[in-house]
């Protein structure tokens, strides 16, 4: 085979947050070394490929959305791909290798690239690769870098075999064969345990016969004091060996200070998902009391004076600052402390060698320096190993360089993972850990993300209170820990907390500003509609509500919207309503006590209530949690189920709750209809599938 002329691929990406194009890029960079030219295109230019047309192998990174979809920049190619009419071996010319990312903790887990995956199946097209499942619950890195390593090998056998068959048919002068590629089965792709990892590293490297990465060279010898690796020091057999590391990634972004003044642009303007609007909170209420383990807090939002429209089950948006504090720290450590208010100039660097480098969409082209750390980037991101990467170059102390090449090699992807990943360190943290490393600017708007608006479920119902918009959510705390000696809150949920800290507390809030009245702060958010998580279209039908903690809150927004319903339509006919709730402590976050009242006016037909942290003295000790009580309630949730057709709704924890619920319906099902659990599980899914079955959990 003739090496000096590159074999082209095409590789597509479709990408919600960025990280499927990260991923993409990678494997276009790494191309070149491995002796491929990659013809990368985001997706949705479906204009620059024809996969009808197509003879090279096609590379495709897709990352899951919302519950279960393909990005919304993958939308269209779905549709066309879905199409029913077209014929089964449509496709069947294409050879692709697919690697989907996603989150194992969501239900449908890399459901955008099973569903691009299976639709190309049914077209005909062949795997000229196995489809690797990256799971960010535990580190896309876990499967992304084994099956980056192992496409090369694959691409090459792909190239071999169609020269095979080019040959066989110039040969025999036949008609071309219909034999398609055989796939080349590299590894178990879908990984979850550290130790498959590694061992798939080891193979990864046998088998890679180009070397992409730098050798970098034992320049640290071990403490003898220190036998424990830590986030700054490590221990044979890393701190021995000489490192794998990932090629430095080029810049791209170019930065210039500018002296005039000026206006930051509105917030809205970095909002492309839909309009945005700015609210006053009117009213805040702290719903646990003083000593329960977390704070939960209602805000009432007033957007009477706005087109903001919303039902029952919806969730929406906040757009929240960073930490002001961690701001000014940033600034002070990048020594750029008296520049917070210049404008800066965000350009793409001029003969850059990133491909397809493109200005940032999160990042305006000129505002200042304080509103890019504050409003654009999110600075508690998890640093990527290319980002660590990158961060070694900046870094003058000798044995820092070390550490954080290790971090980003395949030697020290286990440390990375409990280092870094685990322990959610974030750039402040290894800025203060690696104090000789400093970031320019441009570095940061490289590799950060963008800062993500925060959803929260609505909790209330515009029937009910037009007008108004609640929500309910736990002030997320993150305690000091060995790679943080400071406490933290989370970035929304402490920002809203210092916010309302006013309306909370009036008096404190009023001597502080010298009598003055609390100012009505305003907050800018936008609709996330969802579509499926709705009160039933028919209000006879019945439904279990199971809404545990901060879960409860759609469900107020239900029982409120039914509420009022039951007053407006005297006539209509209501079905039987459940609400299953749990807390800690009857007494300290119980967080809804009018719970009551919607079970006395008749809208709550049933309200079961359990708590985990409450001692108990009765002889059988009362159940804990929601799925403990579910289980009590077997017959009911059976019939509601399946003989009446209705609904069952869970909302909140997903880690811990949602699957303690579904394991309990599906044992309640398979008791109930006397089947194994593998039919209960499929029961499961069909009402899943027929959207009985509906779940609005997040972490
Ligand atoms: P962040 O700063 O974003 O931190 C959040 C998570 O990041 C933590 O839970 C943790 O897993 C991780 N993390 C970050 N840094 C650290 C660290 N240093 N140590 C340990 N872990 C860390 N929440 C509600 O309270 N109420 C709702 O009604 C609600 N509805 C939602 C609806 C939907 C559809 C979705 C997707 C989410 C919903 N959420 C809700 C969650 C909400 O969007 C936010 O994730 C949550 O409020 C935390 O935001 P934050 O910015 O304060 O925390």
């Amino acid at each position: 085979m003739c090496c000096d002329i590159k074999r082209r691929f095409l590789l597509l990406y479709a990408t919600q947050k960025g990280q499927a194009k990260a991923i993409a890029e990678e494997i276009w960079q790494q191309a070149g070394v491995h002796g491929f030219e990659a013809d990368m295109h985001c997706i949705s230019e479906m204009d620059k490929y024809n996969l009808e047309t197509e003879k090279d192998p096609v590379v495709i990174v897709i990352s899951t959305t919302g519950t279960g979809d393909p990005p919304d920049t993958a939308r269209k190619f779905v549709k066309k791909i879905r199409d029913r009419t077209l014929p089964p071996d449509y496709f069947a010319h294409l050879q692709y290798g697919l690697l989907g990312l996603g989150d194992s903790e969501y239900t449908f887990f890399c459901n955008g690239g099973k569903t691009v995956d299976r639709c190309l199946q049914e077209l005909g097209a062949h795997r000229f690769y196995d489809t690797g499942l990256a799971d960010d619950s535990v580190g896309l890195e876990l499967v992304v870098d084994p099956w980056i390593d192992g496409l090369w090998l694959a691409l090459k056998e792909a190239f071999l075999l169609r020269k095979e068959k080019e040959d066989m048919s110039s040969n025999v002068n036949a008609v071309s064969s219909s034999l398609p590629a055989a796939p080349y089965v590299v590894h178990e792709l879908n990984l979850s345990s550290e130790v498959q990892n590694l061992k798939l590293e080891d193979e990864g490297a046998r088998s890679s016969d180009v070397l992409s990465q730098t050798s970098v060279d034992i320049n640290l010898k071990p403490s003898t004091r220190d036998t424990e690796p830590s986030l700054v020091h490590s221990v044979p057999p890393v701190s021995q060996s000489a490192l794998n590391i990932p090629a430095l990634p080029p810049e791209y972004i170019e930065v210039q200070f500018e002296d005039a003044l000026g206006e930051n642009p509105h917030l809205s303007s970095l909002i492309s998902e839909g309009a945005a609007f700015e609210v006053p909170i009117t009213k805040a209420v702290q719903l646990t009391r003083e000593d329960a383990i977390k704070t939960a807090l209602l805000l009432e939002l007033d957007i009477a004076e706005t087109v903001f429209d919303y039902q029952p089950g919806d969730a929406f948006c906040i757009t929240c600052p960073n930490n002001a504090n961690e701001v000014e720290e940033l600034l002070q450590i990048l020594g750029l402390s008296e520049k917070g208010e210049h404008f800066v100039r965000v350009k793409v660097k001029q003969g850059t060698k990133k491909k397809g480098a493109a200005h940032p969409q999160h990042i305006p082209e000129r505002c200042t320096l304080r509103f890019i750390l504050t409003w654009c980037l999110e600075i508690r991101a998890i640093p990527k190993k290319a980002f660590l990467r990158a961060l070694v170059e900046c870094t003058s102390d000798g044995g820092e360089q070390r550490r954080l090449q290790e971090l980003c090699s395949r030697q020290g992807a286990s440390e990375y993972t409990r280092f870094i990943r685990d322990c959610n360190v974030c750039l402040l943290d290894l800025l203060h850990a690696f104090p000789s490393c400093k970031p320019s600017l441009n570095l940061l708007i490289e590799h950060l993300p963008k800062l993500q608006a925060r959803y929260y479920s609505v909790s209330s119902s515009n029937l009910y209170q037009p007008g108004k918009l609640c929500f309910v959510f736990n002030i997320v705390e993150f305690p000091a820990c060995p790679t943080r000696p400071v406490s933290r809150r989370g970035v929304c949920t402490g920002w809203l907390a210092d916010l309302v800290t006013p309306l909370l507390h009036p008096k404190r809030s009023a001597t502080d500003t010298k009598g003055g009245r609390p100012s009505t702060e305003k907050i800018s958010i936008f609709a996330r509609p969802n579509n499926t998580f709705r009160l039933p279209a028919d209000p006879s039908v019945p439904f279990i509500m199971v809404g545990p903690g901060t879960g409860i809150s759609p469900f107020i927004g239900f029982l409120q919207h039914r509420q009022k319903l039951r007053e407006e339509h005297t006539d209509w006919e209501f079905g039987e309503t459940w609400l299953f709730f749990g807390c800690r402590h009857k007494d300290r976050d119980y967080l809804f006590k009018q719970l009551r009242c919607f079970l006395e006016n008749g809208t709550l037909t049933h309200l079961k209530v359990c708590f985990s942290r409450d001692s108990s003295t009765a002889e059988v000790a009362p159940p804990k949690y929601v799925q403990d009580v579910i289980r009590l309630h077997a017959k009911d949730v059976a019939r509601v189920l399946l003989k009446e057709r209705g609904y069952f709704y869970v909302c909140g924890d997903k880690k811990h709750m949602a699957d303690g619920v579904s394991d309990a319906v599906v044992d309640i099902l398979s008791m109930e209809m006397e089947v194994d659990r593998l039919e209960a599980m499929k029961l499961l899914a069909t009402l899943r599938e027929a959207k009985r079955y509906l779940q609005d959990v997040w972490s």
